[in-house]
């Protein structure tokens, strides 16, 4: 199946100049995102990770189902203030100005291997803030994982593990 078929980009979202890859298209197909499940768990099993962790908010689509298909648990990393009781976090810098995510400080125990998720890999400021925090928590993290890449970006050069994407754009 040819996932892109899946994934539309819209021109000008959501500024002027951007095209911005749309996945509602291939979460609204089941056949096609259950495929895209399957596949994605394949690229991270080798990873052996313990535990999954999904980015706010269009990861946390990813990584819960891969959960339930490798038969582990989630952990949710998110914009500030919205997790409840102990967090830490990490500011990272944007293209302006910056920005912060947040994790449950005992989300995750010492040495658990964490697989990281996201929709997409731009530029890979965000999945490199979120392996930072991961780490702060004691995680390690084996590999990185998304359904797109934007490989004219570069991100997957600004990350420190093995990355594995679905379709990539250039
Ligand atoms: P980065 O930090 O790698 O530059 O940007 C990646 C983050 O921005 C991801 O969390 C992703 O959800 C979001 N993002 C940036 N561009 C797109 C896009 O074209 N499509 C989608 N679905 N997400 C995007």
């Amino acid at each position: 199946m040819d996932l892109k078929a899946h994934i539309r980009g819209i021109p000008d979202f959501p500024k002027p100049g951007i095209l911005f890859y749309d996945i509602s298209t291939l979460l609204r197909h089941g056949p096609a995102w259950r495929e895209a499940m399957a596949r994605l768990a394949d690229k991270i099993r080798p990873h052996k990770p313990d535990l999954l962790a999904g980015i706010e908010s269009r990861g946390f689509l990813v990584a819960a189902p891969l959960a339930l298909e490798l038969g582990l648990g989630f952990i949710m990393l998110r914009k500030p203030r919205k997790l409840p009781g102990l967090t830490i976090g990490l500011n990272y810098a944007l293209e302006y100005g910056t920005d912060r995510i947040e994790m449950q400080a005992d989300a995750v125990q010492k040495g658990q291997r964490v697989v990281l998720l996201d929709d997409l890999l731009a530029t890979g400021g965000t999945m490199a803030a979120g392996i930072n925090l991961l780490r702060q928590s004691g995680a390690e993290v084996p590999c990185a994982a998304a359904l797109i890449e934007l490989t004219f970006l570069g991100g997957r050069n600004r990350l420190d593990v093995p990355f594995e994407a679905l379709v990539a754009y250039d």
